[in-house]
């Protein structure tokens, strides 16, 4: 069920995600069209996400936003594509290539103690490697000790990949096309906004070979959201997913579309790097209740980085 309207103002609306936006020249979702988005998040009754490019909008467009509750991605949500020296907002994106996020890991372990919430948000999974993975999980303990560190003195962190398994009993994965919808400057539906910025390039669609266009909307907001087949994005139609407990994994539609070619079947590289974090957040886990902290269910062990690679036991 949909709970989440991201409302992309502009073509040059940050990326907050793992996809990049590759459109430069500004393209703002006109008045009447926002004007459309919002209406249909009220009769919805949808959480609205508006996502904000670089320039400051034009006056008359503050009241329109301003008319539904909302969060404001590249406003209230910082978003940095680089390590910053400081963060001021509560609630932080950043957005690296893996080997930056394992060369920084101390200078971005700095920065925790400066935020409420940090999201962090790996660009090129796709180019992950299993050799990697040692040096993941020590750049993700360097990230934990300082939250055990802030948590000794009372003070509280929260860091996605490290963080939102402790509180988690069950999935809770980014949910494009399934709890959130994008809405784009053109007016129409799409997964997640990565999906517009390939209509936009001519990428074409790989779900559908009888058509060959690059068209990747879902519906628009004249006639609605308009899924084929739906039910192929929902975690109950994914075998691995629905018997994994890296409950906190972003299980990015997008990203399985593109390196698997389904959108419910995950790559590799999603499953190990979920898995790291995973076991970096049980390690913190047991290093929290040693302390004395309670820190959630108990994450077992297990021995494996890829639920593909143990499926026949499940
Ligand atoms: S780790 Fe892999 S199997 Fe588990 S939720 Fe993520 S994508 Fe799905």
């Amino acid at each position: 069920m949909l709970q989440y309207l991201v409302i992309l103002l502009d073509d040059t609306s940050v990326a907050y995600c793992h996809a990049e936006n590759p459109l430069k020249a500004r393209n703002l979702m006109p008045l009447d069209t926002l004007r459309k988005a919002v209406l249909f998040g009220m009769k919805e009754n949808l959480m609205i996400q508006y996502v904000y490019p670089e320039y400051d909008l034009p006056e008359e467009y503050h009241e329109v936003i301003e008319s539904i509750d909302h969060v404001k991605i590249g406003r209230d949500v910082a978003v940095y594509n680089e390590v910053p020296t400081a963060i001021t907002a509560d609630n932080a994106v950043l957005r690296l290539p893996i080997a930056d996020f394992i060369s920084r890991s101390y200078d971005i372990a700095a920065l925790i103690p400066q935020v409420k919430r940090l999201n962090i948000c790996i660009t090129d999974i796709e180019h992950f490697k299993d050799e990697q993975c040692e040096q993941y999980s020590k750049a993700l303990a360097t990230l934990s000790e300082v939250l055990l560190q802030l948590g000794k003195a009372d003070k509280q962190a929260q860091v996605n990949i490290l963080t939102d398994r402790l509180q988690l009993k069950h999935m809770h994965n980014c949910g494009a096309g399934d709890t959130n919808i994008t809405v784009a400057p053109n007016g129409k539906f799409y997964l997640c906004p990565a999906f517009y910025y390939d209509e936009k390039t001519g990428i074409s669609n790989r779900l559908n070979h009888h058509k060959p266009t690059s068209e990747r909307s879902v519906g628009d907001l004249d006639y609605g959201v308009q899924i084929p087949n739906p039910q192929l994005l929902k975690l109950d139609h994914a075998p691995l997913c629905r018997i994994c407990d890296a409950f906190h994994c972003n299980r990015c539609v997008w990203l399985n579309q593109k390196l698997t070619w389904d959108a419910n079947t995950p790559s590799h590289q999603q499953c190990v790097l979920a898995h790291l974090e995973r076991n970096a957040t049980r390690d913190l886990q047991a290093k929290m209740m040693e302390a004395g902290f309670e820190a959630g269910e108990e994450i077992k062990p297990i021995d494996y980085l890829d639920p593909f690679d143990v499926r026949e036991e499940f």
